[in-house]
């Protein structure tokens, strides 16, 4: 095993799963007729926001989803020409975003307003998306000030200042089958887009996520905006074959033989109860591993999983290799794609009782490195 080769702490990135999944959500939406928008926010939920976007377009993907508008200007600016929509913006100047074809959404009159000054001011119309909030009650407008926002944005529109190109909301429960609150959001928004026709609009739609995406064809209206089953993690319990795009892996530093009764990391939670031998990895919770996953987590290494002992440490986990050795140097998986049993980030993510969006966005900071294959 060439040491040089496995960086200590490596997100690797498999941009032909990301292919392979947006093909998959981008072939069911296109069953309703819908077109497919990859969210990227997040840098990409931990992937990479470039990377992945290219990838996703060459998927099947035609539209992008910032969060914000520096997220969507990032793209712009690095060559991205397919419509990218942002949607959580404070205070910013519109301008830029206008002048780089940006979609913007507005969540209030008070947004809307903002977005037609900054038209005016660059002299071309700017595409919003007005969000109405059906439920979810984070941004979105509230159903009192819908009427108005749709007068708003019709009369805005009659002047040339914006193209009203969509009306859009998301679900707060997609992912729990046959929750009440789906058929009640469904509802809302149908209401809102009747809202909308009367106020002279004839906007687009989409309200379903990657739950809604791979669960419910009938909110797939004319856009889907899909996140994490793109790469490659299923919120939902089907069989689809989405395949986790990213893996991190670290590699053996230093390997030791301790004599049972000995005890391992910070508060020696863990005692050997025979020899053994223990592999040193230089990754923690600095790195994404999380503390929490202290004596409750395995790697892949060799061919099997092996029990990490002991706390995870801010820059070091110690792996039980009972008597077999590896070499220093050998590739340490700590999650991927879940090939042979091996674990995965949703396996981290149920063991400590959070998502899997968390465990792999975590994996964006800078001591992991990134490798795109
Ligand atoms: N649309 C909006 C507004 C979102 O905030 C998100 C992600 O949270 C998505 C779509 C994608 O959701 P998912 O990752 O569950 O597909």
């Amino acid at each position: 095993m060439n040491q040089a080769r496995v960086p200590r702490a490596e997100a690797v990135i498999d941009l032909g799963a990301i292919r392979h999944n947006v093909a998959l959500l981008s072939g069911k939406a296109a069953e309703s007729g819908a077109a497919t928008m990859a969210v990227v926010k997040g840098d990409g939920y931990g992937h990479g926001a470039l990377p992945v976007a290219k990838a996703a377009l060459a998927g099947g993907a035609t539209w992008l989803g910032g969060c914000s508008l520096d997220e969507a200007l990032a793209l712009r600016r690095a060559g991205i020409t397919a419509r990218i929509l942002s949607w959580l913006d404070i205070d910013v100047d519109f301008g830029p975003g206008i002048e780089a074809d940006i979609d913007l959404t507005a969540s209030s009159r008070r947004e809307l307003a903002r977005i037609v000054a900054a038209a005016r001011v660059t002299g071309r119309a700017a595409r919003v998306h007005l969000k109405i909030d059906t439920g979810l009650c984070r941004n979105g407008c509230p159903e009192y000030e819908w009427p108005g926002l749709c007068a708003d944005a019709a009369d805005a529109a009659s002047f040339g200042a914006i193209d009203v190109v969509a009306i859009w909301s998301h679900f707060a429960c997609a992912d729990e089958l046959g929750h009440s609150s789906i058929a009640a959001q469904a509802k809302r928004f149908d209401e809102a887009y009747e809202v909308a026709r009367e106020a002279g609009l004839h906007p687009l739609r989409h309200l379903a996520n990657s739950a809604a995406t791979l669960t419910r064809p009938e909110f797939h209206f004319d856009l889907v905006r899909t996140g994490i089953a793109m790469y490659g993690c299923n919120p939902v319990p089907t069989d689809d074959d989405l395949v986790p795009a990213m893996t991190f892996r670290s590699a053996v530093a230093l390997v030791k033989r301790v004599k049972a009764g000995e005890s391992v990391s910070y508060g020696q939670i863990w005692t050997a109860e025979r020899d053994t031998t223990l592999a040193l990895v230089p990754v923690g919770y600095a790195d994404g591993v999380p503390r929490t996953l202290s004596g409750r987590m395995d790697v892949w290494l060799d061919g099997q999983r092996r029990p990490v002992v002991g706390r995870v440490c801010m820059d070091q986990i110690v792996v039980d290799c009972g008597d077999h050795e590896p070499a220093i140097g050998a590739e340490v998986e700590l999650f991927g794609t879940g090939h042979d049993g091996a674990p995965t980030a949703r396996e981290w993510a149920d063991t400590i009782g959070t998502i899997d969006y968390e465990i792999i966005t975590g994996m964006y900071r800078p001591r992991v490195t990134r490798r795109y294959v």
